[in-house]
């Protein structure tokens, strides 16, 4: 094959061509998305082996490089597809892959204002937009983040700093059992022992209660430790549950405690009706995953403060390099509010979606999974073959094979993925196997909760 001539800075036509052939393959691999089977991992370690070569001295034409992708991509858990009702799915809107390309190619920095004011407040306003839609008050400010994972510990070094100051030998976290993993994870980033974590018992919805807590930061006073965060789930992963923040928030008040609700995965489900997730209003700080609850494609998380003070608090610091960019007046450099200096332009891959759908084509996509869960939650009731652990909090189902073993179940989740129309897991509740659809793939209606439900009754009668 002839060397490829592709310049680092193409011409208007190649530009136009390259890009061309990356808008058919994208389109290509989105018509696909329905049919592919929703785990299509079988065969994926050999084409994975294919991709481990050397750096290349010469370049591959970009049709070649697409054509060799496509293998990739498609033998993979079919994460966009409308069948995956695993974890917690979201889809990936085009939308906002748009939004991500544009960015990425006319790749201005936002990292402080003065670099980009009008981009900066246009990524300023979508993180007003969210905690203005979480109730904060006009205090409250916050940054987007690459996920909840580095939200939740961001907000704990925010608590740490603000609470306790260099001092945090003594201080306790507490959470519920139900709690994500990524909070544990950031705790012991932030510099807390494994003993300064309280995991507290959940009751029989997965919620934390009042009492328990109330008894908990009894024990640590008396015990001369000092309880100062309180994260509560607004939708747990496992479950979706939604711990009585209202309740949680007075006894955080009380005990002068930082409250962070961690609203990941169940947040958004504000935008159809605050009492889904009522009192996360009352929240200090905020957990939300617009990959998650806005279908956005993974990268995009945002962190919300009551008091945005806080935030630059924990974050502010001097550089004489960026003696130039201070900001002026009203403007916020995110730098100063985050542990990122040179960043992705987040902002468009949430502010485009938000402008050109606009937040009711939101509010109805998150109020059609309400509805499919409740939907597959009745009809799986009305099999005798399985217990529904409760009607969904937000929009995972979590059920069982009515006296089924952890075997018996693994196996049945094992068969209905095989058909591969659609793709489940696991988890342990009650430290017993429990499976669970989690409907939020914003390409996910009703028939194919259906067939997921189709699905379950046949292999649990087949088996
Ligand atoms: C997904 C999730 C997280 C972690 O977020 P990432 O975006 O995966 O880093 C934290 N908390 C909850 C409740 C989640 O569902």
């Amino acid at each position: 094959m002839p060397p490829v001539r592709a310049p680092l800075e193409p011409d208007e036509a190649t530009l136009n061509a390259w890009t061309e052939l990356a808008a058919r393959f994208v389109a290509e691999q989105l018509q696909k998305v329905a049919e592919l089977p929703a785990d299509n991992t079988a065969g994926a370690r050999e084409v994975a082996a294919g991709f481990r070569e050397p750096l290349p001295e010469q370049g591959t034409a970009l049709d070649t490089l697409l054509a060799r992708l496509s293998p990739a991509v498609e033998h993979t858990f079919n994460t966009p597809g409308p069948g995956y009702m695993a974890f917690i799915p979201g889809g990936g809107l085009p939308s906002s892959a748009l939004g991500t390309y544009v960015a990425a190619s006319v790749n201005r920095y936002v990292g402080v204002a003065k670099a980009a004011p009008a981009l900066a407040e246009l990524e300023a306003t979508t993180v007003r937009w969210l905690a203005e839609s979480m109730g904060l008050p006009a205090t409250a400010g916050g940054i987007l983040t690459t996920g909840g994972s580095l939200s939740n510990l961001t907000a704990i070094v925010c608590a740490r700093v603000a609470h306790l100051g260099d001092d945090f030998a003594r201080a306790v976290i507490y959470a519920s059992r139900e709690t994500h993993a990524s909070l544990m994870k950031a705790a012991r980033i932030a510099g807390f022992r494994r003993d300064q974590l309280r995991l507290l018992p959940v009751d029989a919805h997965c919620r934390l209660q009042p009492a328990v807590l109330r008894q908990a930061v009894d024990e640590d006073r008396r015990a001369g430790r000092v309880p100062f965060f309180l994260n509560v789930n607004a939708g747990t992963t496992n479950t979706g549950a939604v711990d009585p923040m209202r309740e949680l928030a007075a006894v955080a008040r009380a005990e002068r405690l930082w409250l962070h609700a961690d609203a990941a995965y169940g947040g958004f489900f504000r935008w159809v009706d605050p009492a889904h997730v009522d009192g996360l209003e009352l929240a200090d700080s905020i957990t939300l995953d617009p990959h998650k609850g806005l279908f956005l494609p993974y990268g995009t998380g945002s962190l919300l403060v009551r008091d945005a003070a806080t935030l630059r608090r924990a974050h502010e610091i001097d550089a004489d390099y960026l003696r130039d960019v201070a900001p002026d007046g009203d403007q916020t450099n995110f730098t100063d509010l985050s542990p990122e200096l040179s960043r992705a332009f987040r902002g468009l891959s949430l502010w485009l979606p938000l402008m050109l759908h606009g937040a009711a084509a939101f509010r109805e996509a998150l109020a059609e999974k309400l509805t499919l869960a409740r939907h597959a939650a009745e009809r799986l009731s009305e099999i005798p073959a399985f217990e529904v652990l409760e009607p969904p909090q937000l929009s995972v189902v979590a059920f069982r094979l009515r006296g089924g073993s952890d075997s018996d179940n693994a196996r049945l989740l094992a068969r209905v993925n095989q058909r591969g129309r659609v793709f489940l897991s696991s988890t342990r509740v009650d430290d017993r196997l429990t499976l669970r659809i989690c409907v939020l793939c914003f390409r996910t209606h009703q028939d194919r909760v259906d067939e997921a439900v189709d699905a379950l009754m046949q292999e649990a009668t087949a088996g």
